[in-house]
């Protein structure tokens, strides 16, 4: 059975194609610069990347593309080998408690949520579209970024603000990369033969999150109503003082949106740095003594080892903590100072294995907690939940 793994963005479409049970990736590829005149679709075929530059001036020329390509490249016989796609939306609000198949009345539901989610839900709806349009005939399936945080209670989703804005705008902690933890965290459970394990997951990766998840349920996470919530990350702040919108706006005769936008865009590793949004840059800065660099990488230490302290407190014990993304894969450093800043809970690194990439645990025997590095899937388990509701 091939299920087609889709993440859609304003001027993007990425895609995998996979081949289910089995989980084997059969292609994948990416449409960059959607709306230009110079846009580029890529496709991996037999392990070789496969690149054309065009004309593709929305979403539904670049869906079409994906579709006649993976005929052309010989990688499907026509469209009916394709038994179902399954697609990535931001923000599933509260409706959203668990992936969906999609319909007429599941777009509006998502469009109705597009104030919570304004840079990425008409995105995600626009490829939703078009691949619609294109295999009329075949399942697509919602997964929502949101949906695994949906066990929070409300001790831990609903900020201290007046509750009406809870009520009225649906302001609350909503969470995000909800399909990186639980694919995670379920993987963890498995290594440690434990269902009912207490993990923090660190997804570290150009945007960051932990998430405590406590008996395969996302019981807190660091996001927010947005992603700009939390620790540090590439370009995001993560959590600050409010009070700073306003101080910036007056100091820099900036508008509140672009106060956000910086918060957003320009900070973080690269705002503290200086220097780039890159971990790789600002290891290496780090090293070569640079002062800010090394302050950039120590805030984030900091902050996440915070996190963790909380989460351990709010859990009431833990188990596990796994690394997983771009950082929490491939960086042993990032990865050594945190279980470092966390020692006093009985973490014990060891460093041969911290020092190696792939699945595996990182800590001695003698450790109290265990700490894993798990490489994250998404697009596996965003097929594994079209497999699931196909069959219902
Ligand atoms: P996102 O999906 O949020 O864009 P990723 O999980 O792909 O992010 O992580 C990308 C980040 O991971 C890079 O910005 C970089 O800081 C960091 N990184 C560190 N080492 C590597 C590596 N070997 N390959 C890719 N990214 C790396």
């Amino acid at each position: 059975m091939k299920i087609l793994a889709v993440n859609a963005g304003s001027s993007s479409l990425k895609f995998q194609l996979l081949e289910m049970p089995s989980e084997e990736v059969i292609t994948s590829g990416l449409v960059e610069r959607i709306g230009y005149y110079n846009a580029v679709f890529t496709i991996k075929v037999n392990g070789e990347k496969v690149s054309v530059t065009q004309e593709i001036l929305d979403h539904k020329v670049a869906v079409q593309l994906v579709v006649d390509g993976l005929i052309k490249h010989h990688i499907i016989d026509s469209l009916e080998d394709i038994t179902g796609v399954g697609h990535r939306v931001v923000q599933g609000g509260e409706i959203f408690k668990d992936s969906v198949v999609i319909t007429d009345k599941v777009i509006d539901q998502i469009k109705s949520l597009n104030d919570l989610a304004p840079l990425h839900n008409p995105a995600n709806i626009t490829g939703i579209d078009a691949f619609r349009k294109a295999l009329p005939k075949v399942i697509q399936v919602g997964v929502f970024d949101t949906t695994f945080h949906q066990t929070m209670k409300e001790d831990a989703y609903l900020y201290a603000t007046p509750y009406e804005w809870y009520q009225k705008y649906g302001v609350r902690k909503y969470g995000f990369h909800g399909t990186s933890h639980q694919y995670v965290s379920e993987r963890a459970a498995i290594l440690l033969k434990n269902p009912k394990a207490k993990i923090i997951v660190c997804h570290l990766g150009n945007g960051a999150s932990l998430c405590a998840v406590d008996s395969g349920k996302s019981v807190d996470t660091s996001m927010g109503l947005t992603p700009l919530e939390g620790i540090p990350m590439g370009t995001r702040s993560g959590n600050v003082d409010p009070s700073i919108l306003m101080l910036i706006s007056d100091k820099e005769d900036k508008t509140y949106a672009q106060v956000l936008d910086d918060l957003n865009k320009k900070s973080g590793y690269l705002g503290v740095s200086g220097i780039s949004n890159d971990s790789r840059d600002i290891i290496r800065e780090m090293q070569n003594g640079d002062h800010r660099a090394t302050l950039a990488h120590q805030i984030q230490i900091k902050r996440i080892a915070d996190y963790i302290g909380s989460y351990y407190v709010y859990m009431g014990g833990l188990d596990a903590i796994v690394f997983t993304a771009g950082i929490g894969e491939n960086e042993s450093l990032v990865r050594s100072h945190i279980l470092n800043a966390v020692k006093v809970l009985g973490i014990e690194v060891d460093p041969e294995e911290n020092s190696k990439r792939g699945e595996r645990l990182i800590t001695t025997p003698q450790s109290k907690i265990k700490a894993f590095i798990i490489p994250t899937n998404e697009e596996v388990m965003i097929a594994r939940e079209v497999i699931r509701l196909e069959k219902n």
